[in-house]
């Protein structure tokens, strides 16, 4: 019954129809007129997008174990993960009629994979909940102070001022500029309620290095190597692609990178060089295979890869030197890139910054200059790791809001 856009006065006002303001609006069952507004003309396309368009949801385990997940900010938002956790994620889909499952790294998905699966299934709860959308419209300038801290006036890209008791801000990051959200929330935030903002940069990004030489390689990926750069180092699989590396671990380490610095990936993290070598040396005599046959079958490593680690991939092991010997060991497990990039905005999964949690009460998610006004998602200065950290913090954020 509260369903018209053109009213306005509301209860609940929640900018951003993205992954986080649709959990708060599936969520969300109390009485009251109640509006999303979304600049774009599709909701969730981020959403639709996470995965591989699979949507990994969150991820199992222990609630414990994901607080690392968020870089040194994981501790501030324990409360808020441990209150609406990935037991109680699950549950919600699955009673909004989304089963999920679990594959054995630990990613939770729909059971379909298919993230259209979980944007419908919120868009129809948000819907039962009496929320009302207006798309193609965005918000532009928040007037907190005109009616004491109880009523916040917004005003819309059509020329419009709607009030509401309560402002819910899900406005995202800045990646992935062309599915709406692109950082300039943030502007306004600064300039209407004078909040600190920490500087966005791209996270969970390709990592580009000056003369890369794989790219004939794209596609083959590696179950775990370290990769350091800049006091950071990270486990896990990565992959190569057409223009550089990605997967996992690189991601993970792309916020830190900085061009001119070194790159430095171990593709046998398990052993130490002096054992590689030794190994090596051990097995020359006896051993006629070609080098690239030999490093592949002894050290797991893909064959096309193997053969771009030497110039002469068919020669014999035997007649390999002492020198020559040292410098395949070290292009295995002490391989350096100069960092040319990253992805940047454009092909980073996250945004690293946003609102900084010093303006938070973090308890219920609202603003301490403004408690009417909730910030919630991505557009909070937290960022998580590949695996359903970023979804699950968007719901976590959003149920506390609540
Ligand atoms: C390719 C890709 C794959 C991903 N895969 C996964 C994954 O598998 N698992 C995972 O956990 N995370 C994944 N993520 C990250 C995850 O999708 C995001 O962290 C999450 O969608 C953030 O939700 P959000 O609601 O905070 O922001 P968004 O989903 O970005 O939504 C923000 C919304 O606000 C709208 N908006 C912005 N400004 C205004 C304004 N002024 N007025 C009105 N509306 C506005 C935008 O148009 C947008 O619709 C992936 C991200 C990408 C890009």
């Amino acid at each position: 019954m509260y369903k018209n856009c053109s009213d306005t006065e509301y209860n609940c006002i929640i900018v951003g129809a993205g992954a986080a303001g649709l959990f708060y609006a599936a969520a969300d069952e109390t009485e009251g007129r109640k509006l999303i507004i979304e600049k774009t003309s599709c909701p969730g396309q981020k959403l639709l997008m996470s995965g591989n368009g699979m949507c990994n949801i969150t991820h199992d385990g222990s609630i414990k174990n994901f607080i690392v997940h968020y870089g040194g900010k994981g501790a501030k938002i324990r409360t808020c993960l441990y209150k609406h956790n990935n037991l109680e994620l699950t549950q919600f889909m699955e009673h909004a009629g989304v089963p999920l499952k679990e594959r054995p790294d630990g990613k939770i998905f729909p059971a379909s994979m298919k993230a259209a699966d979980v944007l419908d299934a919120l868009l129809a709860k948000a819907d039962r909940n009496d929320f009302a959308f207006l798309y193609d419209c965005a918000v532009t300038g928040i007037d907190a102070g005109s009616k004491g801290n109880h009523i916040v006036c917004i005003s819309l890209s059509d020329g419009r001022k709607l009030q509401t008791q309560k402002l819910v801000i899900a406005t995202g990051g800045a990646s992935y500029p062309a599915t709406g959200s692109d950082g300039s929330f943030m502007d306004v935030l600064k300039r209407d309620l004078n909040i600190a903002v920490t500087a966005l940069k791209p996270a969970l990004a390709p990592v580009f290095v000056e003369h890369y030489p794989y790219s004939e390689l794209s596609g083959i990926s590696f179950d775990d190597v370290t990769v350091s750069c800049g006091g950071h180092t990270e486990r896990g699989p990565i992959l190569l692609t057409h223009k550089g590396f990605s997967g996992p671990a690189m991601l993970h380490i792309s916020q830190y990178v900085k061009p001119g610095e070194q790159l430095t990936i171990n593709y046998l993290p398990d052993r130490s060089i002096a054992e590689v070598y030794r190994t090596i040396r051990d097995d020359q005599p006896a051993n006629s295979k070609g080098i690239a046959n030999y490093l592949a079958g002894k050290f797991g490593l893909p064959k096309a890869f193997a053969e771009k680690l030497f110039s002469v991939p068919s020669r014999k092991l035997s007649s390999i030197g002492h020198k020559e010997l040292e410098n395949i060991v070290h292009l295995m497990m002490d391989r350096k890139h100069t960092v040319s990039g990253t992805g940047g905005f454009k092909e980073a999964m996250v945004t690293a910054g946003g609102v900084s949690l010093d303006e938070m009460n973090l308890k219920n998610m609202s603003l301490i200059k403004y408690p009417c006004i909730h910030v919630i998602g991505e557009a909070l200065d937290i960022n998580g790791d590949t695996g359903g950290y970023n979804l699950q913090f968007a719901y976590s954020s959003a149920r506390t809001a609540i």
